[in-house]
Formats: structure tokens, C-alpha cells, sequence
């Protein structure tokens, strides 16, 4: 009976030195101690032997199941280990390798020009005035002197949505519906998206403008030229040269349009300026009387000027961009280098 003992003791032994994973030491504890486990069974035939042989033979037995739960459970405390070790060396994060960097964005070329823009013009004293894009005819054209059928709307290319209803093709709308809420004066800037049936590499669908508008007693043609002659200075640089050339706009009489000298050659001729040495860069005129009736200011009493210039058209002179599309790509190699 002893050396069956022995014999089972050395069995468990071996198999518990040989399991590799922690089923294999349940499966060993089933085999010895479970309900029908050969120590299990051991102990119950303990009745059937000799009287004086029991407390030998049943103090082994008891021994053996004692020391193979002992050796189970170090099994299994082993197993846990070795799982958490691994787990640690597969989730092992190494501090000294370096972060992600998080890429920045930067502002795009047509929102730097726009915030410059606003800079500017408010700090001569110009307020910033909204209005609809989604605008009605009477307001885009209409009210600027442009009535039906006059020839100047055939420049605009204007996307109808019914009769009377269109999207904006100027900025200009916002000057009527400005005057018409407020009595004189008024210094407002307008900034807004414009839209237009054209496209090709100096127009797009939908661009962006900046109007003015500043109406008061006694407003000159001077004080146009000394407001626009300021912005451009501010906006390029302060000896950049500026001319002001006759034009016509139905809105403004007179009308100007301003040109600055070709960033690109310096006034020396080339293919952007078209070897003239001058670019256009806005249209500008003193208020047409004609408007000024239309939202029941007197012209008598009050004169003014008014000016657009488009941000895009600002933006290719000043970044050197010869084709406008490329603000609406939104392809990362171009707008990174802003
Ligand atoms: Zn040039």
C-alpha cells in the first residue's frame, strides 16, 4: 500500500513538473482529487485495510493530497505570474521613443487676406456690416441703378434661382440695406462670398469680396483715394505706387478703377501685368445720386464713396499665385506653404 502511495506521489509529480499551461494542472487536480481522483479513491478504500495498518497508510494518503494541493496551487500561482509577465513585456510602452507629432494647421491664404483686410479698415474707422447671400433682385441690382435690361448686368453672369431672387454677385447689395435701415453717416466694410457663372484660371463660381461704403457730409473724391492709397499701403507696402483710372460702374459717378504697381516686376513689365507695369486691383467710384435717392438719403446733403475689391485677387498678387482655382482645391501641398 506504502509504495502505491509512492508510486501515485511521483506520478503527480512528474506530471505537475511537466504541465505547461494552467489546463494541464486542472486536468492533474481532476485526475488525483476530483470525485473520482486516484487520492480521492485512495482515501475511500482506506476502510477496507488492516485495522492496525490505517494510521500509517492514512497518514501518507492525507499527506500526499495535502502536499499535491500545495504543489497545485503553486502551479497555478506560477502560471499567473508567467501570463502577467507576458502581458507586460507585450504591452511594454518605451518612454524614451518619440511622441506622435500632432500636425498643425495654419489658416488658409484667402482667411489671412480677409482678417488683414478687416484689420485695416477698422482701424480707419470702418464698422463691419452683414447681409444675405441668397439675395433678392430689387437689392443686387436694382437699388445700385442697374434696373432690368440694363446692359451692366450682362458683366455680372448671375445665378437666377427664380425672377427675382439670385445669389449675390457683388457685395454691394449690403451698402442699400445698410442705408436703408440707418440715416448718414455710415462707415462700413462688408466682407462676404459672391457668386458668378464663370470659371477659368482668374474666376471661380464663388469668390470672395470686400465692399465699402462711407457716406457723410462733404465726402470728397480725396478722401477716396487717401482711404484706398492707405489700405494699399498697409496691405502691400508703403511705397507701393498707386494710380486711379477714369471707369465706369452704373452705382458710382465718377467711378475709378485703382491699379498698384506690378508686384511681380516692380513696374518693369511682364507676363502678369501683361508687360504694362500696373495691375487693377479694385473698382471704386463716388455714390451715384441715383442710389442715394433709392434709400431716401438726400443728395443734396450727403456725398460718399464706395469701393469692392476681391480677396482672391488680393491674395495671387501678394503670395505670387498665378492661377485662383487652387484656393478651392484644398490640396495640402499648396495650402502648407502659408
Ligand atoms: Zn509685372
Amino acid at each position: 500500500m506504502q509504495e502505491k502511495i509512492n508510486k501515485i506521489r511521483l506520478e503527480a509529480e512528474k506530471e505537475l513538473q511537466d504541465a505547461n499551461e494552467e489546463r494541464q494542472v486542472e486536468n492533474i487536480r481532476v485526475l488525483y482529487l476530483g470525485k473520482k481522483g486516484k487520492i480521492t479513491t485512495l482515501l475511500k478504500g482506506l476502510k477496507d485495510i488492516p485495522q492496525e495498518e490505517r494510521p500509517l497508510v492514512g497518514g501518507l494518503a492525507n499527506q500526499l493530497k495535502q502536499d499535491l494541493e500545495q504543489g497545485i496551487a503553486e502551479a497555478i500561482k506560477r502560471f499567473i505570474r508567467k501570463n502577467q509577465e507576458e502581458r507586460l513585456a507585450q504591452e511594454r510602452i518605451d518612454v524614451t521613443l518619440p511622441g506622435r507629432r500632432i500636425s498643425l494647421g495654419a489658416k488658409h491664404p484667402v482667411s489671412q487676406i480677409t482678417e488683414r483686410v478687416v484689420e485695416i479698415f477698422t482701424s480707419l474707422g470702418f464698422s463691419l456690416a452683414q447681409g444675405p447671400e441668397v439675395e433678392l433682385d430689387y437689392y443686387n441690382f436694382e437699388a445700385l441703378n442697374i434696373p432690368k435690361h440694363h446692359p451692366a448686368r450682362d458683366m455680372h453672369d448671375t445665378f437666377y434661382i427664380s425672377d427675382e431672387v439670385l445669389l449675390r454677385t457683388h457685395t454691394s447689395p449690403v451698402q442699400i440695406r445698410v442705408m436703408e435701415k440707418q440715416p448718414p453717416p455710415v462707415r462700413i466694410i462688408c466682407l462676404g462670398k459672391v457668386y458668378r457663372r464663370d470659371s477659368d484660371i482668374s474666376h471661380t463660381p464663388m469668390f470672395h469680396q470686400v465692399e465699402g461704403l462711407l457716406v457723410d457730409e462733404q465726402v470728397s473724391f480725396g478722401d477716396l483715394k487717401g482711404v484706398l492709397t492707405a489700405f494699399i499701403h498697409q496691405m502691400f507696402a508703403p511705397d507701393t505706387l498707386v494710380r486711379f483710372r477714369p471707369s465706369f460702374f452704373p452705382f458710382t459717378e465718377p467711378s475709378a478703377e485703382v491699379d498698384i504697381q506690378c508686384v511681380m516686376c516692380k513696374g518693369k513689365g511682364c507676363r502678369v501685368c501683361s508687360q504694362s507695369g500696373w495691375l487693377e486691383i479694385l473698382g471704386s467710384g463716388m455714390v451715384n445720386p441715383a442710389v442715394f435717392r433709392m434709400v431716401g438719403y438726400d443728395p443734396e446733403n450727403v456725398t460718399g464713396f464706395a469701393f469692392g475689391v476681391g480677396i482672391e485677387r488680393i491674395a495671387m498678387l501678394k503670395f505670387g499665385i498665378d492661377d485662383i482655382r487652387l484656393f478651392f482645391e484644398n490640396d495640402l501641398r499648396f495650402l502648407r506653404q502659408f
